[in-house]
């Protein structure tokens, strides 16, 4: 467990902040500090084709040394989020956790504010010193599947299936997969180790689509207006009124989706509204689509025709419509989970990931937790034992026969 306290103390201390102003991928240079880094240590474990590509992503394999021809791939990703300074991490280590108040620079990780906290009590903490974020998303994930590598070489009487691992840059602002390869990795079926409590597996995310709306007015001088002003901004909130609004973000949780308007422009002549629809039901998010465009179709008519349009894109899917077709992945993580004594948990992610695009891309590839919490500030903290657990899930996964 020291070396994978190491390792992940090592990792964290790089800055890889993924940047909203890169042009190209990866967004930050930096996140080739990281990724050389491993490569140095995937070439020291004597690991095979490992690739660096021009996208920073790094790909190697660890063949079978069993009669086992199933590959079973494993995805971290080096950044850490734009918006709160991941330079200089400082991680404070707390090892036997009283259970109480830790005092860092600035913040307080209080138990009452973190219940999770009291479980870990006894345990080895990781924490910020309360200026920057830890990074534990997801260098806990990278940690773990260095470790786990590391801890196969090590022991060769472990008979494992062939494994890829991938570390890829840019996952907090989207887009760092999009050159990835998947006919090059080969693997069956692949996970992030991503985040997430030790024993959840992932396998369902948000179907989402991207909706902006366009209104034309007849801008006319206020004391001539009567009966032929259209005000496109009046006629906005027409559009958005006929909505359901008990469907907005902060009413909905676990399977319920919604319409979030995130940015609304308008004046008497024009208005723009522009909204994100989400639903884990492709059904339900179509019905979501329909709506919109029967709300523009009544406004049309109300108004006259071209007062309104709605131009409505996808973004990405649910992860399940596709491997629902193939369970491999989650089942060989639930037995993987239950071998070792404790039960596995579902729960459907409010967003979109890597593994979805990739399952897109078809690779199958659920996410699988790290044992890291607070994720994206200062509170952001981790757990080495629950790290150590999932380094020890990722092990019965790869060596189930
Ligand atoms: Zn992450």
């Amino acid at each position: 467990m020291e070396k994978l306290l190491e390792r992940f103390l090592r990792y964290v201390k790089i800055n890889t902040m993924s940047s909203e102003e890169g042009t190209k991928t990866p967004s930050t240079v930096e996140q080739f500090d990281l990724a050389n880094l491993l490569k140095n240590e995937l070439e020291n474990l004597g690991l095979k084709d490992i690739k660096l590509t021009d996208e920073c992503i790094l790909t190697a394999s660890l063949k079978s040394n069993c009669d086992s021809d199933l590959t079973i791939g494993f995805i971290a990703h080096l950044d850490t989020i734009p918006g709160f300074s991941g330079k200089n991490v400082n991680p404070q280590v707390f090892k036997n956790y009283d259970g109480k108040k830790i005092v860092l620079k600035g913040i307080t990780l209080d138990p009452l504010d973190f219940p999770f906290l009291i479980d870990l009590k006894g345990k080895t903490l990781i924490t910020t010193d309360g200026t920057t974020v830890l990074g534990a998303d997801d260098k806990a994930g990278v940690a773990i599947i260095m470790q786990m590598l590391a801890d196969l070489k090590s022991n060769p009487e472990i008979k494992h299936v062939n494994i890829k691992v991938a570390f890829t840059p840019d996952e907090e602002i989207g887009g760092g997969i999009s050159s990835f390869n998947v006919k090059d990795f080969g693997a069956d079926f692949a996970y992030t180790v991503d985040g997430g409590k030790f024993n959840e597996i992932n396998y369902e995310n948000f179907n989402a689509a991207h909706a902006i709306v366009k209104i034309n007015g007849l801008d006319i001088h206020p004391g001539s207006a009567k009966n032929h002003m259209k005000n496109a901004s009046l006629i906005a909130m027409e559009f958005h009124n006929m909505l359901p609004q008990n469907e907005a973000p902060m009413y909905t949780d676990g399977y319920e989706g919604f319409y979030h308007l995130c940015e609304i422009k308008g004046e008497v002549g024009n208005s723009i509204l522009d909204y994100i629809l989400r639903d884990h039901d492709l059904k339900k998010l179509n019905i979501k689509k329909q709506l919109m465009q029967d709300a523009a179709t009544f406004l049309n008519k109300k108004y006259g025709a071209n007062t309104c349009t709605v131009e409505i894109k996808d973004s990405y899917y649910n992860m399940y419509e596709l491997l629902k077709k193939d369970m491999r992945s989650v089942e060989f993580a639930k037995n993987a989970i239950f071998s070792l004594g404790y039960t596995p948990t579902t729960e459907p992610i409010r967003g979109g990931t890597d593994g979805a695009k990739l399952t897109q891309m078809g690779l199958n590839t659920p996410n699988l937790g790290t044992g890291g919490y607070n994720c994206h500030g200062p509170y952001e903290c981790a757990c080495l034992e629950e790290m150590k657990i999932v380094e020890d899930i990722i092990i019965k996964i790869v060596t189930t026969k």
